[in-house]
């Protein structure tokens, strides 16, 4: 039996990346999905699914607006995420903030909040949201969207324990450097200069990763295989968040 026979999962961001390598995989393990994205290309990952025999329909929406969220659904990844641009720390402003807040906290917020009304009659389901090693602590993004994956790793926690007693689940992955269409400009430049075997050493893995490793983390955390795991921010990065920096090792 398939590990997500018979039940409908909703993910945010399908059109590329992470989102899309995550609707894959619910769908070939049986879900039927609905793929959400602001981007034309949602259609493509609801084509490719059909193609290889899975259901799954694309939905153009808004993960940052409330009556896109609202959906039926038994389990719901809460992908959805921008970057934002370099902004100079002391010349952000809160347009800025706001911009990244609305799709990268209050977008989840949103997934949480729909998803729970309909799965908590049934007594069950799995939210999974994701944040990023940059939630976790400095240095892998601009300040709104570190501070705003720091947010989702608190709303994890804080819904898990506001949903006692439903059955829902609540956890993240946060992901470490991995190539997708939010990355891009950091490969396509270090390709340009010939330096992309530099990508990715910071980790004791000493490699990025691909969107399929972030994917298989959702399909468990999605599947009855992780039915204790609750409130957890789990970190998919090859080890990077596991160390201060050091100077020389072994
Ligand atoms: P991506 O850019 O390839 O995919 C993100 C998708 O989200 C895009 O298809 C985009 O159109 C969609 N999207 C953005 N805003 C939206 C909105 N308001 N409504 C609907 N769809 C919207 O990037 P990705 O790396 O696959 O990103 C997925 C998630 O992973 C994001 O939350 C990102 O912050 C997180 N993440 C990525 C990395 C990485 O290295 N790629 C690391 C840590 C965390």
């Amino acid at each position: 039996m398939k590990r997500l026979e018979g039940r409908a999962a909703l993910v945010t961001g399908a059109a590329s990346g992470i989102g899309r390598a995550s609707a894959n995989i619910f769908a070939e393990e049986g879900a039927w999905v609905v793929c959400v994205d602001r981007a034309r290309e949602v259609e493509e990952t609801a084509a490719m699914i059909a193609k290889a025999g899975g259901q799954a329909i694309a939905m153009i929406g808004d993960a940052g607006s409330e009556d896109d969220v609202k959906r039926a659904v038994d389990l719901c990844y809460a992908n959805a995420g921008i970057s934002g641009d370099w902004t100079p720390f002391l010349e952000l402003t809160p347009d800025h903030w706001l911009k990244i807040l609305q799709v990268n906290l209050i977008g989840v917020f949103l997934a949480i909040k729909h998803s729970a009304r309909v799965m908590s009659p049934k007594g069950k389901g799995s939210i999974i949201c994701t944040a990023s090693v940059a939630g976790i602590r400095s240095g892998a993004g601009p300040g709104p969207y570190s501070a705003s994956k720091a947010g989702v790793i608190n709303l994890v926690q804080t819904s898990a324990n506001f949903l006692m007693g439903t059955g829902i689940r609540v956890n993240a992955i946060c992901p470490g450097l991995i190539e997708t269409g939010m990355t891009k400009p950091i490969f396509d430049r270090a390709r340009e200069r010939g330096s992309e075997g530099k990508i990715g050493q910071l980790n004791p893995l000493k490699r990025y990763g691909e969107p399929e490793e972030i994917a298989r983390t959702a399909l468990f955390l999605a599947s009855d295989d992780s039915s204790y795991v609750n409130g957890q921010a789990i970190a998919v990065d090859g080890g990077l968040s596991s160390s201060l920096p050091v100077t020389g090792r072994g």
